[in-house]
């Protein structure tokens, strides 16, 4: 599959080079430049196929020519020791769970895959360094998905603040193969920082960079095969439409649900779960986000004013947008709508959800209880994070104290980075020179 800018006129890129370039060279962001028909792959599959077969089989075929069987199915192996899970719950709603990997967040999925995918694109090339803003879970879980893969470097910028739950072992000093590194400064300056050091070529060429945040088309891509894997396991039982709700926050969840869909998945429409930090409207109506003060949620993943994805999301609009109208379904769902949903599913299927994928369980009901949908639509929730995670908030929803699985209890766990620097590119060479 090739890959154009959403902005700039420029030759398309293939996949590895997208990937280990991360951002096209004159602004915007990379977009599968093809449309994929994946059908004959996930029509045959059923709900027999494992997760690892699927990426196996549909990987390839998405990758044409850039990503042998072998490889893919190596990939498959090495990358996903968890599966995603899908739970019916009755003819209406069922659960996406994505919560199972080793950081409890969806992020895995995407972070996992592309770590796995990366070592095996180096095989005949140098090495490569792979520089990501992270904060809360994710660093771990680059951590986790990097830890020894061969030619590859993480380096992770953290905004002011704890660093929680890695493994100083892991360190690059130590024979390990991640660099922390904090930056006197919020997350947005690491993030400016991450494109700021893609974009200075001399610095960028050099250590060969990339980044594993959302900017990188690979990880989204990898994202895609999860509702594959929904689709696959509940396509039997499917008696009218599908749709799938989504708790949205950069929207990178969203857009790999928009190229399943492209690639043919069959699905009626998606719901953009947001809180009441939504800024959807304005953006349906202008185009773009415009920038507006946070209220602070129970929620906060999806806490975001100015969405990364945003111009991934607007090359979609730009397209097709009568088409977008008919298939995304923006919902803004209040604090209390959150609460009663995370009561509603303890109470009615025994389960326990997050609130991020409680703010998708909220709008997945308001839509089906609306009356352009009375007819028979089975909608599919995405769970984005563990439960272990917002103990406390769930608590306070449903009076009861969850469990915290062992291996999520290292997010207690406070670690100092390599280094505290300034949001310079300069501060940021010096950083990493010193550490390798
Ligand atoms: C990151 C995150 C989201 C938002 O996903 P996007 O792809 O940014 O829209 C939702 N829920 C949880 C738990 C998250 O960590």
């Amino acid at each position: 599959m090739q890959f154009r800018s959403t902005k700039a006129h420029e030759p398309l890129a293939s996949f590895k080079d997208a990937v280990l370039r991360c951002l096209p060279q004159n602004g915007g962001l990379y977009v599968p430049a093809e449309v994929m028909d994946l059908r004959q792959f996930f029509l045959y599959m059923n709900s027999s196929t494992t997760y690892p077969e699927l990426v196996a089989t549909v990987a390839p075929a998405l990758l044409q020519g850039e990503l042998n069987p072998f490889s893919a199915s190596r990939v498959a192996e090495s990358a996903f020791a968890f599966e995603p899970e899908l739970i019916q719950l009755d003819e209406n709603f069922s659960l996406l769970n994505l919560c199972n990997g080793p950081t409890g967040v969806f992020k895995d999925f995407g972070i996992a895959f592309l770590a796995a995918v990366m070592e095996e694109l180096l095989k005949n090339n140098g090495p490569a360094m792979v520089i990501s803003a992270v904060r809360g879970e994710t660093g771990v879980s680059l951590a986790h998905a990097f830890n020894k893969r061969k030619k590859l470097t993480s380096v992770m910028l953290y905004p002011s603040g704890p660093i929680f739950g890695l493994n100083p072992s892991t360190f690059v000093p130590r024979g390990g193969d991640i660099i922390p590194i904090q930056i006197r400064g919020t997350f947005d300056d690491c993030q400016r920082l991450v494109m700021e050091t893609i974009q200075d070529r001399p610095f960028s060429e050099r250590y060969n960079i990339t980044s594993a945040n959302t900017i990188n088309p690979g990880r989204l891509l990898a994202q895609v095969l999860y509702y594959l894997y929904a689709f696959i396991k509940i396509k039997q039982s499917l008696q009218g439409e599908m749709m799938f709700s989504v708790p949205c926050g950069n929207f990178g969840n969203l857009i790999a649900g928009l190229y399943a869909w492209k690639f043919g998945m069959p699905v009626n429409g998606f719901i953009a779960a947001m809180n009441r930090n939504s800024a959807f409207d304005g953006f349906i109506q202008g185009g773009k986000f415009t920038p507006h003060s946070l209220q602070s949620t129970i929620s906060p993943a999806l806490d975001i004013s100015i969405p990364s994805n945003s111009e991934r999301l607007l090359s979609f609009y730009e397209e097709a947008p009568a088409v977008m109208r008919n298939m995304i379904f923006p919902t803004s769902i209040d604090e209390r709508s959150t609460q009663l949903a995370m009561e509603k599913v303890w109470k009615k299927y025994g389960i326990i959800i997050d609130p991020h994928s409680a703010v998708a369980f909220a709008a997945a009901e308001q839509l089906s209880a609306s009356r352009d949908f009375s007819g028979h639509v089975h909608i599919v929730v995405l769970c984005t994070g563990h439960p272990a995670k917002s103990a406390d908030t769930i608590f306070n929803a449903i009076g009861r104290r969850v469990e915290i699985p062992g291996r999520l209890n290292i997010f207690h766990k406070e670690t100092d980075p390599l280094a505290v620097i300034e949001s310079q590119l300069d501060s940021l060479e010096g950083a990493i020179a010193s550490c390798i």
